[in-house]
């Protein structure tokens, strides 16, 4: 199928209420050009080079986020182009984004990363570390992000009840983070980024209302 008609059909198949995030990494900006041509506005990107490069090629109106692990020295190079980070990892780097963000005089959304999956190369707060970051008042002090909400990734296993209770596990912390926010300044915590193109209607069915979708739009990646 072409990448128009793929963004067709998750249009009509995702629940209002859910954002579809087009994951273009590792693909060109042809395909990027033709699924905006579909109506698609949102691109998540994982590489901050990649990024870069594909700016100037696409379309000026289309929102960027930025999906990927992101090096602490490479936040001053994308801090001008993305709407929203979802891979705040680290308390070091989202003190940094708020830095740099004061710095250029604009304000950025960010999504906090949990790590509930039990692979251990992933990134982001352990929910021990993550009771720990807001529990700690930090959140409610940095004037340039509005903290969104949370992004994880469920289990790389078959098993759909360990993907299911990954994916309860980073709604509950969303929870969490929603209380904690709502008793400072009711900056607006409305985001669950969780679900990619294997796992997005069981995300869905947990509690996501942002999903990233990669494969199933442009196809396989070539590394
Ligand atoms: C690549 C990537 C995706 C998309 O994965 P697909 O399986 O291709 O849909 C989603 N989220 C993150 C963080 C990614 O790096």
């Amino acid at each position: 199928m072409s990448i128009a008609s793929e963004i067709h059909k998750l249009q009509a198949e995702l629940p209002e209420g859910v954002r579809l995030v087009a994951v273009s990494k590792f693909h060109p900006a042809e395909a990027v050009a033709e699924a905006y041509a579909a109506g698609q506005r949102l691109f998540g990107e994982s590489r901050v080079q990649e990024l870069l490069q594909k700016i100037p090629l696409c379309p000026s109106d289309i929102q960027w986020h930025f999906i990927g692990h992101l090096q602490t020295n490479k936040v001053r190079a994308v801090m001008p182009y993305v709407t929203c980070i979802h891979s705040i990892d680290s308390e070091r780097l989202l003190r940094l984004v708020n830095t740099e963000a004061e710095r250029i005089g604009r304000t950025v959304d960010v999504l906090l990363q949990v790590h509930v999956a039990c692979e251990e190369t992933k990134f982001g707060f352990t929910p021990e570390e993550f009771e720990c970051l807001t529990s700690s008042g930090i959140l409610s002090e940095l004037s340039a992000v509005r903290v969104r909400g949370v992004m994880g990734m469920a289990s790389n296993v078959d098993d759909n009840d360990r993907i299911a209770a990954d994916f309860r596990l980073i709604k509950n912390m969303y929870d969490k983070l929603v209380e904690v926010l709502e008793s400072s300044d009711g900056a607006p915590c409305d985001t669950i980024s969780m679900g990619m193109s294997h796992d997005y209607r069981l995300a869905i069915e947990c509690g996501s209302n942002m999903v990233r979708i990669g494969t199933t739009i442009f196809g396989e990646r070539e590394y």
